[in-house]
Formats: C-alpha cells, sequence, structure tokens
C-alpha cells in the first residue's frame, strides 16, 4: 500500500517541482530588426502585443553587431570576446581558409569553445529544448547537441511567408505541443535581408515589417488556440539593428591599397571587404609597419592594435582576434583592394550607434502587461531566460537586476502558492 503511495507522490512531487511551476519559454530573433523600424509601418499585431506584455525602448546589442556573435550572446549571455565567436566567418590564418556564414554554422570546434548554449544547460537540468534555425544550432556542444532541431539548407529562401508560417506551426504544433517541450529558440532571416538590398529606410523594408507583424500576430494565435497562451512566455527580439551605407561621391571610401606606406606585401592573413570590421594578421616583425601607416590614414576609419581596442566593446580579449583591427564610422566599410562592398545597408558598427540598437518585446504569464522599460544588453536576455526557465546559468555578462521588473512581481509566490497548494495536497493524500 504505501509503497504504491509513495510512487504516485514521489512521481506527482517531481512533475509539480519541474512543470507546474515554471513556464515553458519561446525565445524569438528577427534578423536586423532595428529598434526604432516599426515607426513607418502598421504593426496592429505588435502594438497588440506592447498592450498585453513588455516593450523595451531599445536593447543594446554585443560589438561586433553581426548575426552568428550575437546570437551566441543571446544564447550565453557572453560579451563576443569571452565566448569567441568572434565573426560570421570562420577562418584558419596558416590555411588561409575562410568559411562563410552558413558553412561556418558545422564547424563544432567554432562554437563548442568553453560557453554552453542555453538549450545545453536546459538539457542537463532534465528540460527539453529544441532550435529552429537559430545560429548556432548545427553545431555540437561538449557531445551534446539541442535535442529537437531544425537546421536549413544552404540554399534556403530565409524571406518566405508561407515557410515562416511552417516552421510556426511546427515549433507551436508539434514541439511545444506534442513533444511537450520546454525552451525553443525560432530564428527568421528578416529584416535584414531587405534592409541589406534597399537600405533601411526603403518601402521594401516597411513591407517586410508588415510580413513581421503578420507573422507575429499568427505566433499569438496558433498560442491561444492550442491552449499554450497561459504556460508560455514569449520573447520577441533581434542581433543588430541597421544603418545607411554612404555612397561614393557623398564620402572618401576607406581602400587599404591606395594608403601610402600600407602594402599587402606586409600581410600573412586578411579579414576585409566584410562591412565595417577588418582584421589583420601582419608578418613577423611588420605589425609596427602597417599599424603606422594605417593610424590616422582616414578620419572615419579607427585603427587599433588588438589590446588597445576600447574595453566597453568587448572585442579584444580572445585569441581568435587578430592583432590589428580596424573599425570604420557608420556608413563606412572596411575594403581591402576595391570598393567591392555595394551594399545599400549594413551593420557591424559599434553598438553604442543608435542603428545598430535593437526592439525587443515580451508576452506571457510571467510577464508584466502594458509596461515600457528602460532599455538594456543582450547579454541580461541570457540570465532573464534562465531564471523564466528555473535553470542555474553559466558563469555569464549579464544582469538579471537590469531586466528583472518587467516580470510579475507574484512570479515567485505564484509558483509558491501552486507549490504549497500541492503540498497540502499530497499531505491529505497521506491521511
Ligand atoms: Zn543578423
Amino acid at each position: 500500500y504505501w509503497g504504491n503511495k509513495s510512487l504516485i507522490i514521489v512521481t506527482y512531487l517531481s512533475y509539480i517541482l519541474r512543470s507546474s511551476t515554471k513556464n515553458k519559454l519561446l525565445l524569438i530573433s528577427f534578423d536586423g530588426f532595428r529598434w526604432d523600424y516599426e515607426r513607418h509601418s502598421a504593426t496592429p499585431n505588435l502594438d497588440k502585443m506592447t498592450q498585453d506584455g513588455v516593450k523595451a525602448k531599445y536593447v543594446t546589442p554585443p560589438f561586433l553587431t553581426i548575426t552568428s556573435p550575437s546570437h551566441f550572446t543571446m544564447l550565453t549571455g557572453r560579451h563576443i570576446e569571452n565566448h569567441g565567436v568572434i565573426h560570421n566567418m570562420w577562418f584558419n590564418t596558416t590555411t588561409q581558409e575562410k568559411k562563410q556564414y552558413y558553412s561556418a554554422q558545422f564547424v563544432d570546434s567554432y562554437w563548442d569553445n568553453g560557453s554552453l548554449p542555453i538549450w545545453i544547460t536546459a538539457q542537463r537540468e532534465g528540460l527539453k529544448a529544441g532550435s529552429l534555425h537559430f545560429p548556432g544550432t548545427a553545431a555540437t556542444y561538449e557531445g551534446e547537441t539541442v535535442s529537437v532541431r531544425q537546421v536549413e539548407s544552404a540554399t534556403y529562401d530565409y524571406s518566405n511567408e508561407t515557410e515562416w508560417r511552417l516552421n510556426i506551426d511546427k515549433v507551436i504544433g508539434d514541439w511545444f505541443l506534442r513533444q511537450d517541450l520546454d525552451f525553443v529558440s525560432l530564428y527568421f532571416g528578416e529584416p535584414d535581408g531587405a534592409g541589406h538590398k534597399y537600405g533601411p529606410d526603403s518601402p521594401e523594408v516597411w513591407e517586410m515589417i508588415e510580413q513581421v507583424d503578420r507573422t507575429i500576430g499568427y505566433i499569438r494565435d496558433q498560442i491561444e488556440e492550442h491552449g499554450l497562451s497561459e504556460r508560455l512566455n514569449v520573447i520577441i527580439t533581434s542581433d543588430h539593428g541597421m544603418t545607411k551605407m554612404l555612397r561614393e561621391g557623398e564620402v572618401q571610401k576607406i581602400i587599404l591599397s591606395k594608403i601610402p606606406g600600407f602594402s599587402f606585401k606586409d600581410i600573412q592573413f586578411q579579414l576585409l571587404d566584410y562591412g565595417p570590421l577588418g582584421m589583420l594578421l601582419p608578418k613577423e616583425g611588420q605589425l609596427e609597419k602597417v599599424y603606422q601607416a594605417l593610424k590616422r590614414s582616414h578620419p572615419n576609419l579607427h585603427v587599433y592594435k588588438k589590446e588597445e581596442v576600447p574595453p566597453r566593446l568587448h572585442y579584444s580579449n580572445h585569441p581568435r582576434l587578430l592583432p590589428i583591427i580596424l573599425i570604420a564610422d557608420a556608413g563606412y566599410a572596411v575594403n581591402g583592394l576595391l570598393p567591392l562592398h555595394y551594399v545599400k545597408g549594413e551593420h557591424g558598427f559599434d553598438n553604442e550607434i543608435m542603428d545598430m540598437k535593437v526592439f525587443f518585446r515580451a508576452v506571457g504569464p510571467d510577464f508584466q502587461k502594458n509596461l515600457l522599460v528602460d532599455p538594456f544588453d543582450l547579454v541580461d536576455v541570457y540570465p532573464l531566460m534562465c531564471h523564466l526557465l528555473g535553470i542555474k546559468p553559466e558563469v555569464h555578462d549579464g544582469h538579471l537586476d537590469k531586466v528583472k521588473d518587467m516580470l510579475v512581481s507574484s512570479t515567485d509566490t505564484r509558483g509558491g502558492n501552486l507549490y504549497f497548494k500541492n503540498i497540502m495536497m499530497i499531505v491529505l493524500t497521506l491521511l
């Protein structure tokens, strides 16, 4: 009699400890969603979400403000110099090999170098995690992957709204409801694509914001229809903003080959023609020569020895960073031989530039309603997510204090009350 009963009690106890005190969490990233993008578009669903939840004025992404590094900051709460995914591009300075964003997703050693993404921590604590298209999803961390995952093909169309809806159906209907996952990260590749191609202040971007808005409406409808509204928190944010590139004629472009005293013969390896950041590994004994030639060569180019990069950027202290780091002002790109960079919009700039800041919305049972909160940093989202999931965070650079005010004050007591009620039920069962 007691054997059976204690088994029931233990099962019940572990159930209430795990699931009834903590809600599920969906983290959504819309790539390149600048903090003020909704200004020019009709966004009824974003507006509704603000009424029903929390809006931050803006969020400061980590530097370098580009996709893979910034998303890995969301997943780990670490500055980029601490998590080591320092660029979208993987490279090897000895073999000269480079891998672009997509191929770099599959280089395990690039991602798995000391900082565990939240999926793995959650899984180690007995939760179930999933990820769809989120940067970092394809990699294996200390022998473990996110257990439910979908990685896109190399030719995936990141802006197709029909695809978006299929992905949402999968995450809500299958992963959260049928497979009972606790945490899912979900990635959309827009409005980044439209921002690059047409520039941030273009009708094409405004239209894309309306597509994003419809998508947010669809997500919230699906959550409602599947009866998950009361036990699923949703955070929607982004990795970086977007700024307008300045054109030839308006400004003098930064072209290293045209700088007097600079020669590619002195360079062993370079990462150039990739927007506002350039990195150089000079040949042995040439560092000072290269540095002096570039320093003060262009009014809108900041040239640093790696250890001189301003500490607030947290882009200095990692062995993967090359000895000379070049950072251009907003609107400029760092070109090597020729100005190859012809996009209308770009990111990767200093994270204090307002155009690099990102949007943030959250809604769900643990969030306050109709609340506008002060700006915070993207690193702070990690401790917030760990708190919501009830898991112990790894070492990180965020601050829960900066974001805790957005939660309903009864988060702990509500869980506590429920816990108390359940304990009472067990006592009653025992009697
Ligand atoms: Zn991005």
